[in-house]
């Protein structure tokens, strides 16, 4: 039997990686009723952006979109669920998900985040509806990454009332938009906003950019097609020029700064640095959506791939009557089983991200309360990190899941291609990972405190110098050390299977190479260096401390799965899950926990072992753990998964073999 099996134990880890959010899963697999859905290949750029946007709309009409927006507006309020359903359009088409990302997201999320009620009344609920598509246009040709210094400029005029929109050069055009080539009619630009001779920072305005969805750009606006890109080729990214465009000064979204009839530009945050980063602060949901819809792709491949495993057969023990199915194979497991155990992993860490998302966003929490800004900014460094290792994680599974399929793995039909080719980007947009790596370790740099949103790089170099080497020097002292120290090195003839050293190992080298960093940037501030120099030469260990916190978080909310979960026998193989994440992370970083006196010759060797021994015993349970998914069998699709390969074998069985007696 090909099809998802629906046994006790099935359904009871189903309940448990579903959590609060079954209804919106089950609503959502109803869209799998309507061929519109169903994967397809084969199309043509035209065809397939023609067929993405169908799609949407489809989706508008079903209502699913409105889950994350206000109740007053028509919305559901509720923006845990409006994630939990967004990342599922990853088994339709991942070009469905981002551009209902960009519709919904990033463009909806502007207009909610940064607009004020003017916006929310006007455009809301045409944005919900899909009446009004629209497009993001933060990046500019010469700014990805480094998004407080673009160029786009937006002039006050007191005399008219209206803010001028220019693009100086090509520089400073917008780049890679989603929805700009063809569909989107009204563009929310980041810009410079000027005003009575001053510059005033980064600022979102909402410009007109067509009459109707694939009509001609407006006067003033030069619209251009980015054409061929390496995947997700149902979205229409474009670039927008913008030459002396006029918008009215309400097209400012006001949130977070306003200006007044007379130019007068007021903000309720004083400081530029920290109005900038509250700003992109409020657009997180999007951050934590893009890991989501990764997540959602690596458990698409994984589902194909380990249904493939265990019907392809290869190889023939000596004696035996049949092949070997290739999961059967102890390389095979190894490639495919600690990957699937880290995708569980991966799917705690972002439900904790979307419960913390839904804490900070609900309607009871002051958003102006010293602890609530805290939780923000912790939210939006743990969601960096998460975002970064996941899709990391999401794009070498794809591959691994590709070449687990050899051949049939790299026909178009069976999905693996189009995943990898479409997750690609997830690395870079929604910020590129690395950077995205060096925000989280400014928070871990901070402590999330005032400073932490008023500081830019090198900022952060001369707080940590001057504010956080006293903390730290207390937090390892010697007797504390040693303790902490006895914890995470055990009697050799400890379990390596053991969850609390594992979380205590973990934990440990988070705290130890935040600390070391601090140390090292202070020793090099004291010595004189200069600011830049110092924040370039300890990069690789700012990267190493972003993985290493997120890691030890990652692990936490797996334990904390395992410890909540009501259901026995689920428990059991969550556990046996949770070590086999936890000892690949360690097997792979053995090196850097032996150099540190964590790990002794013989205590590396018999993690190895354990790695061995745990996917062997899960083994017979990867298709529980893959159909614990619960992925639809129309959004599955892949003639790979489907049975193709077990009608091949059936057939070829019950045909007169030649070579049978050899
Ligand atoms: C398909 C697609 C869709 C997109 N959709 C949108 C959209 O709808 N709206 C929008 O506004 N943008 C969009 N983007 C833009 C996207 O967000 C940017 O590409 C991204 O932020 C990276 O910027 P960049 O391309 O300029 O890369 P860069 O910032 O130039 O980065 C290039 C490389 O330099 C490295 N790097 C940069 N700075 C540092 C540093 N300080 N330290 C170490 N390494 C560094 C990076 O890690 C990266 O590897 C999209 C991009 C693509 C490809």
């Amino acid at each position: 039997m090909v099809g998802r099996r629906n046994g006790a134990r099935t359904e009871a880890l189903s309940a448990v990686l579903a959590g609060r959010y079954g209804a919106v899963r089950e609503q959502f697999a109803e869209h799998f009723a309507d061929p519109l859905f169903r994967p397809v290949t084969d199309l043509d750029r035209p065809a397939h952006r023609r067929r993405t946007l169908e799609q949407l709309q489809a989706l508008a009409r079903g209502g699913g979109p409105r889950l994350g927006f206000p109740a007053d507006y028509g919305g559901g309020g509720d923006m845990g669920a409006a994630v939990a359903a967004f990342q599922l359009l990853a088994f339709a088409d991942l070009s469905l998900l981002v551009k209902a990302g960009v519709q919904w997201g990033l463009f909806g999320g502007a207009v909610q985040h940064l607009g004020t009620e003017r916006h929310h009344r006007r455009y809301l609920p045409d944005i919900q509806s899909g009446a009004l598509l629209g497009c993001f246009a933060m990046t500019e040709t010469g700014h990805g990454s480094d998004v407080q210094r673009l160029r786009t400029t937006a002039t006050f005029e007191p005399d008219t009332g209206e803010f001028v929109v220019s693009t100086p050069d090509e520089d400073a055009r917008k780049d890679y938009i989603g929805n700009a080539a063809c569909d989107a009619t009204l563009a929310v630009v980041f810009a410079q906003l000027l005003t009575a001779g001053r510059s005033e920072g980064v600022h979102a305005f909402l410009v007109p950019i067509r009459a109707e969805p694939g009509g001609a750009p407006l006067p003033g606006v030069l619209v251009e097609d980015c054409g061929a890109k390496g995947g997700l080729e149902g979205v229409d990214n474009g670039r927008l020029t913008f030459d002396h465009v006029r918008v009215p000064r309400e097209a400012l979204l006001n949130r977070y700064g306003d200006v007044s009839p007379e130019g007068v530009y007021t903000s309720p945050v004083d400081d530029e640095t920290k109005r900038f980063f509250v700003m992109v602060g409020t657009l997180v949901q999007g951050r934590i959506s893009v890991a989501g819809g990764a997540l959602s792709a690596a458990q698409l491949a994984l589902t194909i791939a380990v249904r493939y495993g265990e019907q392809r057969r290869q190889f023939r023990a000596p004696g035996a009557a049949e092949d070997l199915v290739i999961l059967d194979f102890l390389a095979h497991q190894r490639r495919l089983l600690p990957a699937l155990a880290s995708t569980y992993a991966f799917h705690f860490a972002q439900r904790h991200l979307v419960d913390e998302l839904t804490r900070v966003t609900s309607a009871g929490v002051d958003p102006t309360s010293d602890e609530a800004t805290k939780d923000r900014r912790r939210l939006e460094s743990q969601a960096a990190g998460i975002k970064a290792l996941g899709t990391w994680h999401a794009v070498a599974t794809i591959q691994t899941c590709r070449e687990a399929c050899g051949g049939a793995g790299y026909l178009a039909e069976n999905r693996l291609t189009q995943l990898r080719a479409d997750t690609d980007v997830f690395t870079t947009f929604e910020g590129d990972n690395t950077v995205l790596l060096q925000l989280m370790a400014k928070g871990l740099l901070t402590e999330y405190r005032d400073e932490f949103g008023e500081l830019d790089t090198l900022g952060t170099i001369r707080f940590v110098a001057d504010h956080l080497v006293q903390a730290v020097l207390e937090r390892s002292g010697v007797s504390q050390l040693t303790q902490r120290i006895a914890a995470v090195v055990p009697a050799e003839s400890a379990d390596v299977r053991d969850r609390g050293w594992h979380r205590d190992l973990f934990a440990w080298r988070a705290e130890h190479v935040v600390d070391s960093l601090a140390r090292r940037i202070k020793r090099q501030v004291d010595d004189g260096t200069d600011l830049f120099a110092v924040f370039n030469s300890v990069q690789d260990h700012v990267l190493l401390a972003a993985r290493a916190s997120t890691e030890a978080l990652i692990l936490e909310a797996f334990g904390r799965a395992v410890d909540g979960c009501p259901d026995p026998a689920a428990a059991d193989l969550l556990a046996d899950c949770c070590a086999l994440h936890a000892l690949a992370v360690l097997e792979r970083d053995r090196g850097w926990f032996l150099e540190h006196g964590r790990l002794t010759p013989q205590r590396s060797k018999a993690v190895t072992s354990a790695v061995d021994d745990l996917c062997a015993r899960l083994r017979p349970t990867a298709r529980t753990l893959v159909d614990a998914f619960a992925i639809p069998e129309a959004g599955i699709a892949a003639p790979i998964a489907l049975g193709a390969e077990a009608e091949r074998q059936r057939l070829r069985r019950e045909a007169v073999d030649p070579l049978a007696n050899r």
